[in-house]
């Protein structure tokens, strides 16, 4: 038997094909196909990493495709996309478990629910719980590695762990878990009793601000660089004069710098272009060197 027949076999009803488009997979909108692609269940992960280790193809997890610029060229080897339904949710007082393929929206959804508070900022970010606890995602001065107590992970060889918090290596937008090709399955959440209306109201203020400075919208990847220290990259990016800079059908967002977008119909390509533009720009007139936020994976 071929890997995707192996990969069907393991797979059963869970969504699996050969040559996915992952434009339907991130939300820049673009990028080619991923030669393999599934959407397992939780527990069937071990066996799909023995099947990738046995037949030597390699595996990419991705949560809601939110901090991915994929090439057009796609990605070789098997994506495997973390999914989970929000009522797979447990909470014991003011301690919360979320399955990684929980969207953060419908997560903070929950804890606001429950009054409980602590995890607001993350209400507006469009990533899974997965990817925010590899990304130490953060807003409006917090971040998860504030909240998370502990997190649930498969190494590489499906063996089950659990990373105390302290044990993260929590940085800004980092953690452990990229460089020891963790899987995060769930994440503990330690929040704290508040007033439900008050958290929703939080919520909702923290959404407006989002909806009226960043190019909602327009495809993107959020912040497209990391904060330089002491700087804005946004604020670099506008007195550098390019607000509004196009390469095709990329743009650097004219409401808010930070932000490129895929104004029109753009090829990955033309989005990596229009980074390194950015980044030579900024080099040259304030001597301050951009990091990509944005993952760019596969064939370019
Ligand atoms: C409009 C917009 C606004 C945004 N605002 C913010 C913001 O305010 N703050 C912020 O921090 N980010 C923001 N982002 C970026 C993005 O939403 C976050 O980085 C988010 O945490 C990514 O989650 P994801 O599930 O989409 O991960 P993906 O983009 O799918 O993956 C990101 C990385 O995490 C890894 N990963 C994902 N899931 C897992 C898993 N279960 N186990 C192991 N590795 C995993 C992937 O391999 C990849 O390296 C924004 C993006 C957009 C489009």
């Amino acid at each position: 038997m071929d890997f995707f027949q192996k990969l069907s076999e393991i797979a059963g009803d869970a969504p699996h094909c050969k040559n996915e488009p992952m434009s339907r997979h991130t939300t820049f909108r673009v990028g080619g196909p991923a030669e393999y692609f599934v959407r397992p269940d939780t527990g069937q992960l071990p066996d799909i990493l023995k099947l990738c280790r046995q037949y030597g193809v390699p595996s990419y997890i991705i949560g809601n495709g939110s901090n991915l610029l994929v090439g057009d060229g796609g990605m070789d080897g098997l994506v495997i996309e973390m999914g989970a339904d929000e009522t797979e949710i447990t909470i014991r007082d003011t301690v919360m478990e979320v399955p990684a393929g929980v969207l953060l929206t419908k997560a903070a959804n929950a804890a606001a629910e429950a009054a409980l508070g602590g995890m607001e900022f993350a209400a507006g970010i469009p990533g899974t719980v997965g990817g925010a606890v590899t990304m130490n995602a953060g807003a409006y001065g917090s971040e998860m590695k504030d909240i998370v107590s502990s997190v649930t992970v498969y190494d590489s060889y499906g063996a089950k762990k659990r990373i105390m918090a302290e044990d993260m290596a929590f940085g800004y937008r980092a953690s452990c878990i990229p460089a020891n090709h963790f899987i995060v399955v769930s994440a503990e959440l330690k929040l704290y009793p508040g007033d439900r209306e008050e958290i929703f109201a939080r919520m909702g203020e923290l959404r407006k601000r989002r909806m009226e400075k960043q190019p909602l919208e327009y495809p993107s990847a959020g912040s497209t660089f990391k904060r330089p220290d002491g700087y804005y990259a946004g604020k670099l990016i506008m007195d550098a004069g390019l607000s509004g800079y196009r390469v095709g059908g990329a743009m650097v967002s004219e409401k808010h710098c930070g932000f490129v977008i895929n104004a029109d119909g753009a090829t990955a390509c033309e989005i990596r272009q229009l980074m390194e533009d950015v980044i030579q720009k900024v080099e040259q007139v304030f001597h301050v060197t951009l990091e990509p936020e944005v993952k760019l994976i596969g064939k370019f």
